[in-house]
């Protein structure tokens, strides 16, 4: 099956998620374009095989037993260009790394806010990621996806942006982006500036999935946690952050149950039910 297509098989997924978490998964497909991903979507529909679109596996919590879905990966559609003045087309595989440094060496300032998040496009707008009071949503010009076998474009105000989210349902393939000009020294500072923040407030050199609760209506769960104290508890290899008590680190050993018990833990002494931001296929 799959058979002209770039794969793995029985993969450890904690290779591929920032969480370092998670068994051995079936399948990873790795796509070149458009028509490799269609023959992978049919022999999916055709065989009765669910898939999951991985991006950089920044915001997932894979299981700890075996995942059997077929993983389908976009890191080969990992095109950038200035296509006219100010408007950049990145294809789903690009890593914000890379285009962050893209952006500055063609003096596009806008996406500094993004620097240091370890996403790809396609996760990113899929998540309506942001940081520092920005959303990628404000950027986008429209989006292309695949979908019912077909490519397509979606105009930002068929997308139903919300704080992380985005509700888009066909396969991101790739995002036009409008920035403004820019000067690569200042772009380049603000991006350091961007990343030394983080460094500072975030547990940045440890494994985890970035924030595991989204804000809502005002109400930052990390604070709440904070209050109650609870920054430090373990359960297993899972620790809430000592220094941001919104994320969750892997110590090293972490399994995705204990990931889960913390979780339950933190909405049991917290008595708040938060939404969770990370995607828990467990
Ligand atoms: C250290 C750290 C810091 C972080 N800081 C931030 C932050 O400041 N702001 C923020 O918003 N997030 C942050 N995150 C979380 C994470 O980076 C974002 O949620 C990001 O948008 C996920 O992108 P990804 O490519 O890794 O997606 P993945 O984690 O691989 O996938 C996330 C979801 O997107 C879907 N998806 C991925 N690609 C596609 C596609 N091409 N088409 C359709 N669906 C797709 C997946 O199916 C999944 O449901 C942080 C994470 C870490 C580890």
């Amino acid at each position: 099956m799959f058979d002209s297509i770039e794969k793995l098989e029985d993969v450890c997924l904690k290779d591929f998620c920032t969480f370092k978490i998670g068994g051995i998964g079936k399948i990873i497909l790795f796509p070149k374009n458009v028509l490799e991903l269609k023959s992978v979507l049919k022999e999916c529909k055709n065989n009765n095989l669910k898939y999951f679109i991985l991006g950089n596996g920044s915001n997932v919590l894979f299981p700890d037993y075996y995942f059997d879905k077929v993983i389908i990966s976009l890191k080969n559609f990992n095109v950038v260009k200035v296509i006219r003045q100010n408007v950049v087309y990145a294809e789903s595989g690009v890593n914000l790394f890379a285009l962050n440094k893209f952006l500055a060496d063609n003096s596009l300032a806008g996406l500094e806010f993004s620097f240091g998040i370890p996403a790809s496009v396609g996760g990113f707008v899929y998540m309506n990621g942001g940081a520092f009071g920005q959303e990628i949503s404000n950027f986008v010009l429209r989006v292309k996806i695949f979908e019912n076998g077909k490519v397509k474009w979606l105009s930002r105000k068929d997308i139903d942006f919300q704080y992380r989210h985005s509700g888009i349902s066909g396969i991101i393939l790739g995002v036009e982006l409008k920035l403004q000009s820019g000067d690569k020294k200042n772009i380049i500072k603000k991006q350091q500036e961007n990343l030394a923040i983080r460094k500072e407030n975030q547990p940045y050199n440890k494994f985890s999935a970035g924030s595991i609760f989204k804000r809502e209506n005002g109400c930052i769960p990390a604070k709440i946690i904070d209050t109650m104290g609870l920054k430090g508890v373990k359960i297993g290899g899972a620790e809430i952050s000592k220094k941001h008590a919104g994320f969750i680190v892997n110590n090293g050993d972490a399994k995705a149950i204990d990931v889960i018990a913390l979780i339950q833990f933190i909405k049991h002494k917290t008595h708040m039910n938060f939404e969770l931001e990370i995607v828990v296929l467990a």
